[in-house]
């Protein structure tokens, strides 16, 4: 099931402090949705906001038209597992297996009975082994993941985050401590799925070039609020520079 987002005068403040100002877009199923900005342009706190994993401070957020602050906790523990969100840091148990480190996507989803039995032999082994080999990680499932590459790791961390199918991705620049060659294959990596399982993706990346070939949209996000939101093709070096201007951080 896919799920519509629309964000209505959405702002959200830190101690204080407005990061967010008075956001309103909507977010339509299957949509891929490059979030570009300065560091500090308020792109993480975003994504949160789309996950249900932060209020806003004013404003709503409406799921598929209910607003999430009106949800019952398992509506919005629902809304949270239909979300997705692939982080720089991977999180993965070094310790543990690729296949285990993928299972965990699945966790949230399952009841204790299940989790006690994956933890004691290995289950899904043929899911999460297809899983693998779309993502070109096919040979390691049985590899520790504290011996993979950084790329690898994020491999691993992508799979467990689409193991269990979500609705929408949130990518919220997870390639911001790999090397420039291995963050554009990882870069593509996400694109590419979001676009092959038809979800919804809201990515937050500094590689723009990608990002304008692989995105349906592109919204630039400056010190809390909509420089612009338009079509790749319109993501113009103008529009990027104003975006940028007195940021170093540009791709
Ligand atoms: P971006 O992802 O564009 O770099 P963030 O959403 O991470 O921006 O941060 C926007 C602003 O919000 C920054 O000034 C940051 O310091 C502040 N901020 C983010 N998270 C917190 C937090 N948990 N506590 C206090 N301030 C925060």
């Amino acid at each position: 099931m896919s799920v519509e987002l629309q964000l209505k005068g959405v702002s959200r403040h830190w101690g204080g402090t407005p990061v967010l100002r008075d956001l309103s877009l909507r977010v339509q199923p299957g949509e891929r949705i490059a979030l570009i900005g300065p560091s500090g342009a308020g792109k993480s706190t975003l994504i949160r906001l789309m996950a249900g994993a932060l209020r806003a401070t004013a404003g709503t957020i409406d799921v598929d038209g209910t607003p999430l602050d009106r949800m019952g906790w398992r509506a919005l523990q629902r809304h949270r597992a239909r979300c997705r969100i692939v982080e720089q840091q991977n999180l993965l148990v070094p310790q543990a297996t690729v296949h285990r480190n993928v299972l965990a996507g699945l966790l949230p989803h399952w009841p204790w009975w299940r989790t006690l039995a994956a933890a004691l032999w290995p289950v899904q082994a043929e899911r999460v082994a297809a899983l693998l080999q779309s993502l070109d990680m096919g040979a390691h499932q049985w590899a520790l993941a504290g011996a993979l590459s950084g790329g690898q790791m994020q491999r691993v961390a992508i799979a467990r985050a689409l193991v269990s199918e979500p609705d929408i991705l949130l990518a919220d620049e997870p390639t911001a401590s790999l090397d420039p060659h291995t963050a554009k294959a990882v870069t593509r990596l996400i694109t590419e799925q979001a676009r092959l399982r038809g979800m919804t993706l809201v990515f937050c990346t500094h590689w723009f070039d990608i990002a304008r070939q692989d995105c349906t949209r592109v919204i630039g996000l400056r010190r809390g609020e909509i420089l612009f939101d338009c079509a790749p093709q319109d993501a113009t070096e103008a529009r990027l520079d104003q975006l940028y201007a007195g940021s170093n951080e540009r791709l």
